[in-house]
Parts: structure tokens; sequence; C-alpha cells
């Protein structure tokens, strides 16, 4: 029997949608309009294509939203300068930095910089640290959608098998932990893993954030799993994306897949939304 189809474009609308009524009320009730600031750094065309899909989020939500493009050639001093001014500044509860940088800039110093109570991407180490001992904190925004998209199944995590294939900080490792937090037993592999079919074919659950185009075989599912596929790759001269599980043959195994595109990517952006509103509610 082939797998249920998670729908993240559908979950992420009705999270935006949610998000866009929160917004009228605070509004209405306390005045109060969630301010995001976004920093891009350089000519990346990647990054310009997310800045400009998070604007557009935050216009359709009733987010405020400012954009600080500074050229390739800003420096360090330049750059906290600005985060520093956007610490301080009361019309914006959120700031982004998107990353990567340009390679002569400290990248850890630039998130350090940020207030952590503005820091809705979840990336300084006081909420890396806060989520780890579980304490209320910006939690990052892919691996929280790939939680809210598992819990959108109905299936329980607790007692599960969760094997979680990366462990970068951005994606790897936080999934993880979010996992962990939810009583799954909690398997991380890597490029060193002995055995990746075989941890593979233990999981119940299955989130793979590893950046190979299918690197993940169909036969590796355990019958009947939910399969959640981070992966983005693009092949030389194509516009198609591909995850990193090969879809086609796993989707006939697996219990619930998530497409690429159309599963993880849009929860990003969700998430990113709801952190900012969540960060302008804080301070109220
Ligand atoms: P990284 O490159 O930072 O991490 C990749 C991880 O995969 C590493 O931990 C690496 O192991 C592991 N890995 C590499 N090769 C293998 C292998 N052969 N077997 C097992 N593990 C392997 O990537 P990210 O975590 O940043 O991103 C992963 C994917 O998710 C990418 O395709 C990225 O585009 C996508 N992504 C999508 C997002 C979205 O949808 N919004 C957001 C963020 C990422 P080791 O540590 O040992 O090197």
């Amino acid at each position: 029997m082939s797998a249920k189809i998670i729908d993240g474009k559908a979950v992420s609308d009705s999270i935006r949608a949610e998000l866009r009524a929160e917004v009228a009320r605070m509004k209405g009730t306390k005045g109060l309009v969630p301010g995001l600031a976004v920093i891009i750094v350089g000519n990346d065309p990647a990054s310009r294509v997310y800045v400009d899909s998070k604007k557009r989020a935050c216009a359709e939500i009733g987010i405020y939203s400012e954009e600080h493009a500074l050229p390739e050639k800003t420096t360090q001093a330049e750059l906290l300068n600005l985060i520093r001014k956007l610490n301080n500044d009361p019309k914006i509860h959120g700031i982004l930095c998107q990353v990567p940088l340009p390679k002569h800039l400290d990248e850890k110093e630039v998130l350090n910089a940020i207030d952590p109570r503005k820091d809705v991407d979840g990336f300084h180490p006081v909420n890396v640290g806060k989520m780890m001992v579980g304490e209320k904190a910006f939690l990052p925004c892919t691996p929280h959608g790939v939680m809210e998209l598992i819990k959108r199944t109905g299936i329980a995590l607790q007692g599960k098998q969760a094997v979680v294939v990366g462990r970068s900080n951005i994606v790897g490792k936080p999934v993880a932990i979010m996992l962990l937090s939810e009583n799954a037993t909690v398997t991380i592999c890597h490029s060193r893993t002995a055995d990746l079919p075989g941890e593979c074919r233990k999981a119940d659950v299955l989130v793979v954030a590893v950046g190979k185009k299918e690197m993940v075989k169909g036969g590796w599912i355990k019958p009947g799993a939910v399969v959640i596929d981070v992966g983005v790759n693009r092949e030389e001269g194509s516009k198609k994306l591909y995850g990193d599980v090969e879809y086609e043959a796993a989707k006939e195994v697996a219990g619930y897949i998530t497409p690429v595109p159309g599963g993880v990517g849009p929860m990003t952006i969700a998430m990113l939304m709801k952190n900012t509103v969540e960060a302008a509610n804080m301070g109220r």
C-alpha cells in the first residue's frame, strides 16, 4: 500500500492563517505589530530567494518587516553595529541574519550578538542550551517544522524508534533533541555510521537531513514508518528538486512520507513567522 503523503504546504498554509488571525487580534487588542528585521550580506542568489519569501510571508500575515541588505564588503564591526541597533529597536521583535555570510565574516560571533529574546531562528547558544535542558526557548525553524509534521500524522512518538540521519547544528542535532523530549528512543547517524541501511531499517520514524540526492533507498525503510525528508538537492542545470530519500520507492513501503518539494520546505518559514509572533507577545 502506498504511503500517506504529508502535505507540508497545506499544514504551513493553515499555520499562516492562524498567525494572520493572531496578528490581527494583537493589533486590535494591544496595538502591537510584530516586527522582523532580515539582514542579508552580499549577493548569494539562494539567500536572496529565501529573504524574499520571508518578506512575502511577513506581508501576508501582517508582520512588519524591514530588510537590511548590506554589500559583500561589509566589515564585521559594521554588521555587529547593525545588530546592536536592532537589539535595541522596540519595533523589532525578531532578528534574522541570513546565512551563509561572506567568508571574511565570523558567522558565530554575528549570531551570538543577536539578543536571545529576538533570536527567532533559534541558533543562539542560549536558546540551544534552553532547548537541551527542556526550558522554553525559540526552537530552530526547520526542526520545529519537522516535529509539527510528525505530530500531524497523529502518531505518538513515545517509545518509538526514531532515527535521524545527519547531525548538523541546524537540523540533525536539534531534531534529535526534540524527538528525545517527546520520549522517542533516538539514534543519530552521520557519515561515519557503520551500517546506515541497518540503522534506517529500525526506524519507526526516520528523519533524513543529509543533502545527498536520494541517498536513502526505498529498501532501507521499515514498512509503515513515518519518513521525513529534509533534503533539498538540485541537479546541475536543472530546476527540479530532489530529496535525500528515494521517494518513489520509499512511498511504496512507508506509512507516511513528505514530498520534496512541498514537505518540510514550506514549514521552515511558517515556524519563523510563529517565532516572530511569539517574540512580540513575550514582552507584553
Ligand atoms: P550539513 O551538510 O550541515 O549536514 C549534513 C549531515 O549529513 C552531516 O551530519 C553529515 O555527517 C551527514 N552525512 C553526509 N553524508 C552522509 C552519508 N553518506 N551517510 C550518512 N550521513 C551523511 O547539512 P544540513 O543539515 O544543513 O542540511 C541537510 C539537508 O537539508 C540539505 O539538503 C539542506 O539543503 C536541507 N535543508 C532544508 C531546509 C528546509 O527545507 N527548509 C533547511 C535546512 C536544510 P558528518 O557530520 O559526519 O559530516
